[in-house]
Order: structure tokens, then sequence, then C-alpha cells
């Protein structure tokens, strides 16, 4: 595909116009979508089993006779550990590993404080009992995907993991399957789409109904997990992958090339763009990707992406830089300059930050250890990655002493009575001593 990727100057008197319009991805997902995901799980409500079959076989082109073909427990799971390559499963291994470690720091605790009349208040963490994963398996599997999802579950001490993702075709992956086992998922159910979300929200007879689900998908598990949000909790409704490159003019431009390249092939709508004060800097890397573009296995999509939502944006110096990509809230930052340390400080809104010339974001999609789920469209204003506290809820915790009683029970039955609501305000008076 030939093209030009968009070129802007933080300085131009239109910037924050154009800007929006690079910057604009419409989250909702259009009406025919919306009909056909709200038919599969009203089918999926009605008749359950039946009709996870049906649409399976017809959407992965499978020809399964009943949903016990499609369910796998950990022992057929782990039988795919064999399939793989010796090296394959040491590379599974290190990253769940790296994965594990890093969220074991994320593990919060109970707490409690006693007061002065001994009345003790707390928060106590009690993890998800059950958890739903989507692992997309359409167009192409997701090993990684499973790992970040599955881990920060257990370590957060989730008891119950059922994985769905679907085979086309029948064709099962093993590495797939591998990363399940290794993460520690006890059930994989092989049906995709939004037949396999309503199932988790839902439950059927094969299929337990779910407390949360998480995970990403094509546009009918998207639509499909909005749909079923307050019957289950969800992770989030993730839009395409993002990556901003803050470079100060020092990095080899073929290595900035490969980094806008690597969200680039995610698929057309993803947005790669690169921010630096140097111009000579931002022709030298406009001639990599024309240079290394052709070399990429996914070489449409990734110019798609890059000639449609990309940009190479030239700042006055770093604390534009900062202003640019605080603007824009990326879901992948890498900071590839000399002191990466200095800037941090000042970058209020990014899900990943890479610090460095070595730190390349491939290493975070699969082994460095955070999580490679990570909010999109500017939502990490208000969100952050995929993490243990997911997977955990707190229940707050009061034990009054007989005094503490006494005395907040005055209080209580002032702002009780204020809001007309007495038996509120008799109930805490009973416990005020004469
Ligand atoms: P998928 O598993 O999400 O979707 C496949 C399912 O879609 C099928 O099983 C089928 O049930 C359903 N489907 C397909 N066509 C349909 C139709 N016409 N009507 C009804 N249902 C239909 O797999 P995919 O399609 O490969 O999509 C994966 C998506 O997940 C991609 O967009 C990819 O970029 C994204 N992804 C994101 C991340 C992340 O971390 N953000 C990671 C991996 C993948």
């Amino acid at each position: 595909m030939s093209g030009s990727i968009t070129r802007l100057h933080a300085n131009q008197a239109d910037f924050e116009q154009r800007l929006s319009q690079l910057l604009a991805w419409d989250a909702v997902s259009d009406e025919s979508v919306v009909g056909v995901v709200d038919e599969v799980i009203a089918a999926v409500k009605e008749r359950g089993d039946q009709a996870l079959l049906d649409y399976t076989n017809r959407f992965d082109r499978t020809n399964a006779n009943a949903m016990t073909e499609l369910v796998m427990d950990k022992v057929q799971i782990a039988q795919s550990l064999s399939m793989i390559s010796a090296e394959e499963r040491a590379a599974l291994e290190t990253a769940a590993h790296r994965i594990r470690s890093y969220h074991e720091h994320q593990k919060q605790d109970s707490w409690s404080y006693t007061e002065a009349d001994g009345t003790v208040l707390g928060q106590q963490i009690t993890a998800l009992e059950k958890v739903g994963v989507y692992v997309p398996g359409g167009k192409a599997a997701y090993p990684s995907t499973v790992l970040m999802d599955v881990i920060p579950a257990k370590v957060a001490g989730v008891e119950q993991i059922v994985m769905t993702s679907p085979t086309p075709d029948g064709e099962i992956n093993h590495i797939v399957l591998a990363a399940a086992a290794i993460a520690g998922v006890d059930q994989v159910i092989t049906v995709g789409g939004a037949q396999a979300i309503a199932a988790l929200a839902y439950g059927t007879d094969t299929i337990p109904q779910v407390d949360k689900i998480v995970g990403p998908g094509n546009i009918f598990v998207a639509t499909a997990k909005r749909q079923v949000f307050g019957q289950v909790g969800l992770d989030m409704i993730a839009g395409p992958s993002e990556i901003l490159v803050i470079c100060d003019g020092q990095t080899d431009p073929d290595w900035i090339a490969m980094d806008l390249f690597s969200q680039a092939e995610h698929d057309e709508d993803a947005q790669s763009i690169l921010v630096c004060p140097d111009a000579d800097f931002i022709d030298q890397v406009e001639a990599s990707i024309k240079k290394l573009l052709p070399t990429l296995e996914r070489e449409a999509i990734a110019s798609a992406s890059l000639y449609n939502r990309g940009a190479l944006i030239q700042v006055e110096d770093m604390a534009q830089a900062i202003a640019v990509c605080n603007r824009i809230a990326p879901e992948h930052l890498e900071l590839s300059v000399e002191d990466p340390e200095a800037l941090l400080p000042q970058i209020k809104h990014a899900g990943a930050i890479f610090m460095g010339r070595y730190t390349s974001e491939a290493l975070g999609d699969y082994c460095a250890g955070p999580n490679h789920v990570l909010p999109t469209s500017g939502t990490v204003r208000f969100s952050s990655p995929l993490g243990v506290y997911d997977f955990q809820k707190r229940s707050s915790i009061i034990h009054c002493s007989e005094e503490g009683a006494s005395e907040l029970g005055k209080v209580a039955s002032v702002l009780a009575r204020g809001e007309s609501l007495t038996a509120h305000a008799r109930s805490a008076e009973y416990r005020i001593k004469k």
C-alpha cells in the first residue's frame, strides 16, 4: 500500500483540531452488530447449550454433536504441554514466572485500626469466586493473553477460572492450551464470540455462570460484553491498540520505525505516533518507515494503520512533548530518551511506560512482567492496567464497642431524623447509653 504518514507540528494553529480528528475512534458498534449480538444472547438465555452448539457449528465451522465435545478439563488441557516444542514451553514458563512475580506485588491485604473507645474499623479483601476469561481465536491465537488474563486472577485467589476461546474449523491451538495449563485454568470451552460471553454471563448446563468476564475480542465479543454488563462484572471494553513514542532524536531511527510497526501490525485501526523535537530525525524515521514497511509480513495491515491513523509530530521541546502525551493519554508510551527518569514524574496519563532506548514495547507485550491488557482510546485518564486488584473485592468492616455505639448513635440519630428516617434514628438511639 502506498501513502504517507501524517506530519504535524504542535505549534501550528490547527494542531488541536487535527489531533482530535486523528484520535477520533468510534467505540460504539454499529446497529447490525448489536442486532446479531442481542439475538445470540437471547438464544443462549433461552436454549442454553443447544444454542451454543448451533452458533459454534455455524460461526466457527465445527461439527460438534454435544457440548461435551467442546469442553476440556484440567487433564485434557495439560495434554497440550506435550504437543508444543521445548523452546515454546520454556518461553511460556519464563513469561508466566515473570508475570506472576510482578503481580504478586499488587496483592492487597485486609487492614483495620482500633479507635480509643475500642471500636474497630477496617477493610476485608476477598477474591472473586468465578471468573470467565475470553481468549480471542477467530483470526489469530494469543497465548500471551492467556497468561496476562489468568495469572493475576490466580494471584488474587480466584477459585474457579473458565476460559472460552473459539477453535475455527475445530482446529485446536496447542500453545494457547499449554498457556492455559501453565497459568492454571480449570476448564476450557472451545466456544467464541457473543455466544461465549452470553454463556459466561448467564450460565448453561455445561458452562458455569461467572462473576466477572475479562479479555479482549472482536466487535461481536466487545458488543456482547457491553450488553451483559451489570449481570456480570467486566474488565474493560478495549479499543484498537496504541503506541506513542517520545524520542530525543538520539535513538536508531530503524528501532523507532519498528516500535511504531509493533502496534500498527495489530490491526488497521491501531494507532502509532512519534513525538520528537528534531525535524531531521523525524525525516530519518519517515525514511526508515518507507524502507522497512515492505519487509513486514503484515505490511498491508501496518501500512493501513500508519497511513490512516499514525502521525509524526514535531514539538518545540520535551515540555511540549509531555503536554502532547498527556493530551493523547496513550495505552503504551515509550520514552526513548537519554534520561527517562527526568520525564517520568510529568507523565499523567499512560497505560504502560517503557523507559529508555532499550525498552521496546514488545517486551512488555510478552514477558517483562507487567500486564499487557491496558486501557485504550484515552480511557487511561480514569482507568488502569488489568491487575490483581481487578479480581479482588473490598468489604468494609465496622465493629463498635458499647461506648462507640453510644457516641456514634447520637450523631446518627441527628442525621437520620434530618432525613426523616425514624427507624434508622431509633435503631441508633436504642444503643445510646442512658
Ligand atoms: P474473536 O475470538 O474475538 O472472535 C471470533 C468469534 O467471532 C467467532 O467465534 C464468532 O463466534 C464471532 N463471529 C465472527 N463473525 C461473526 C458474524 N458474522 N456474526 C456473529 N458472530 C461472528 O477473534 P478475532 O475475530 O480474531 O478477533 C480478535 C480481536 O481481539 C482482534 O480485534 C484483536 O486485535 C483483539 N485482541 C486484542 C488484544 C488486547 O490485548 N487488546 C489481544 C489480542 C487480541
